[in-house]
Parts: C-alpha cells; structure tokens; sequence
C-alpha cells in the first residue's frame, strides 16, 4: 500500500529556515515560487536576462536574479526549466553553485532518472512533482486546498531528505491533499508510459483511427467529431467520478454491452504486446536517447507530426464545430 503524507507529518519549518531558489517561471515555477513565498519562505527566481517571464515574476513581487546567481544564494534549487535544457542549465549554472549539504529539486525525475544530469554526493536530490498542472496547483494552494503531490529522495546525503521533501510540499499546498512517497525511478516510468501509451498518445490514437473509420464508411465528419472526440470528455468525466462502473452504470446498457464485447476486439493481446515494448524502450532508456536527439538535432520529425495532425480533417472539422459550441472554453491553443 502506497505511503501517504499530510499537513501534521510535515514540518514547514524546515523548508523556512532554508534558501530556495526556483529555477524557470513557467506552469510549475510560477506556482512553486508564489506558494512557497506565501508560506513564509524566502525564495528567489532564477532566469536568464532576457527571458519572457522575469517581467511577470517582478510584477508578482518576486525577486529574480540570473539562475547561477539564485543557485549560488540558496541552499535548496528547485529546476523548472523544460526536462530537455535542464541538463545544460545545470551544467553552466547550478554545479558550479552547488555545496555540500544543499539540495537539488526536480519536479520530475526524467534528467536524474536517465543520468542526463549527475548531482554531487554531499547534495541531498529530492523530487515533488504535483499531479496537475502549475496553474491548477497555484489556484488550489489560494483557495486553501491543495493539488495532490508525489515525493521522491533519489540521494539522501543530509539524512534528513524525505523530511525536506514533505515541508517543501507543504510549502505550495500539497500535504493538504496529500503526498505519495515514489521513487525517481517509479515516478519517470509511469509518467512517460502513462503519456505515451494511455493518455496522450493511446488516446489520440484510438480518437483518430474511430473518426476515420466512420468518415471512410461516408459518414459525416461532424457526425464522427461528436461521436469519437467530443463525447470522449463526457466518458471520462464518469470514469474520473467513479471509475468504469459509474461510467458504466451511467450509459446505456447496449452501450455497456458494446463494451464489454468490443473494447477487447478493438486493444488486443497484440495491443498489449506493443505497450510491454514501450515500457522496455521506456525503462532501458531508448526513449529518453530517441527524445533528447530529436530536440537537440532541431525537432524536424517533431514538427513533421505536428504539422500532420494540425492538417487533419478530426482537427480542421473539430475546430470549425467549436466556434459554434458557446459552452465550450475554445480558445485556440
Ligand atoms: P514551462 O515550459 O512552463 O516553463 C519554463 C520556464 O523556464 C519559463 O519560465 C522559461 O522562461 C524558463 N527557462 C527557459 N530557459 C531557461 C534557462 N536557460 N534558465 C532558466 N530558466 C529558463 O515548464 P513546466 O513548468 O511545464 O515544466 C517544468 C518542470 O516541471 C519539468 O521538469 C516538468 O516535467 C515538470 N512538471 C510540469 C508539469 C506541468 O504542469 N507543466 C506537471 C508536473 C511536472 P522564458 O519565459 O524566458 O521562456
Ligand atoms: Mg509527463
Ligand atoms: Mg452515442
């Protein structure tokens, strides 16, 4: 059974008595940084000159400073900067910084986990990754709530990491909805797999592939918008409220029979087969490699599938559908 932490296990006094330095001001900086603040603790922004968010981070009150100046005043550096440049922002501007008895933070385990990135053995290497966007976390921690939160220790050097961990989780709101112990390890692996193979990926896949085969049959693309993408939401929704039985419990029984006869014809063993060689790809690094010199090489295939999928007819229809859905937040991404 997964290990749970709330406000009373966690001490806020310790992530108080320390230096944080937040760097990047993005989704989860923003939040990190505002939070913590709040929470009575002395924080500082780190950002290159020139970046788009110091203006926003000053405006918030916050002090920004380059990120080799944060990494040099504090004593616990928390890395918000997109999971590809991490790497080289932690080369030019937090090693040189680091000492021992600081701490190194991640909101995901990627760099650490694939050993892009190498922290010193005196430096205490802890991960909170809250479960929701830095936006959300933001808005929930003002409200007085909170977003739920993993936490890992990959290096305990102080012998007092994990304790660390949980008061900087307070520290943005997260012990009031409650923080599971992972590992780097864990956290990485289930998150890339969970992206490719369920959320993002399996997802758009099996929307893309229902809504050509309806149009391919001569059905009407704005028929099969509705039936294979837009509808989608309302499912998930239920599974979200009360896993598949009140999803189930909720459509009607010919569509309850549907899927119990039809899902297992449409995700195969052979499905499944392909999943267990994601994760193989996944755990022995071939994705994180793949990844990393795709974005480096100047993201040319990434541009390619990007441009294809915005060409799409389940997005050109989508979007055209949606200019006439009043109730639907459809600001353009
Ligand atoms: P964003 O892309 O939203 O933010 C990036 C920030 O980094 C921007 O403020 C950007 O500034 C800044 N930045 C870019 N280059 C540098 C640099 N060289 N030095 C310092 N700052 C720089 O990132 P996310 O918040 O999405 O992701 C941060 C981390 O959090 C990642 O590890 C991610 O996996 C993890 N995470 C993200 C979640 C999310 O909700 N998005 C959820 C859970 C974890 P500028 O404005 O100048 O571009
Ligand atoms: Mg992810
Ligand atoms: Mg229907």
């Amino acid at each position: 059974m997964a290990e749970l932490f709330y406000d009373d296990d966690a001490d806020l006094s310790i992530i108080q008595n320390r230096k944080v330095a937040v760097i990047g001001y993005g989704s989860q900086g923003h939040a990190h940084a505002l939070s913590l603040r709040d929470s009575g603790v002395d924080v500082r922004v780190g950002l290159p000159e020139g970046s788009k968010s110091k203006a926003k981070a000053e405006e918030q009150g916050l002090r920004v400073v380059t990120p080799a100046e944060a990494a040099a005043e504090a004593d616990v550096i928390m890395i918000l900067v997109p999971d590809p440049i991490q790497a080289k922002v932690y080369e030019e501007s937090i090693a040189p910084h680091l000492k021992d008895g600081d701490a190194l933070f991640f909101g995901h385990g990627f760099n650490i986990r694939f050993g892009f990135i190498k922290a010193p053995a005196g430096v205490d290497v802890c991960m909170v990754a809250p479960k929701g966007p830095g936006h959300l976390v933001r808005r929930q921690y003002e409200e007085g709530r909170g977003v739920p939160c993993i936490a890992a220790v990959e290096q305990d050097a102080s012998g007092n990491a994990f304790a660390l961990a949980l008061s900087y989780a307070k520290g943005i709101g997260g012990t009031r909805a409650g923080v599971i112990k992972t590992t780097f390890t864990e956290e990485t692996e289930t998150d890339l797999f969970g992206e490719q193979a369920v959320l993002c990926g399996g997802a758009s896949a099996l929307v893309k592939a229902g809504f050509e085969t309806l149009v391919e049959a001569g059905y009407q693309p704005e028929i099969a918008y509705f039936e294979c993408l837009h509808e989608l939401k309302l499912i998930v929704d239920l599974m979200y409220e009360g896993g598949l039985e009140k999803m189930r419990w909720s459509v009607s029984e010919t569509a309850e029979w549907g899927d119990y006869v039809t899902g297992p014809r449409v995700i195969t063993d052979q499905t499944k087969a392909e999943m267990k060689k994601v994760l193989t790809e996944i755990q022995d690094g071939t994705f994180a490699k793949n990844w990393m010199d795709e974005y480096h090489g100047g993201l040319k295939k990434y541009n390619e599938y990007k441009t294809q999928d915005s060409e799409h007819l389940l997005e050109t229809t989508g979007k055209e559908l949606r200019k006439l859905m009043s109730w639907v937040d459809n600001e353009e991404a």
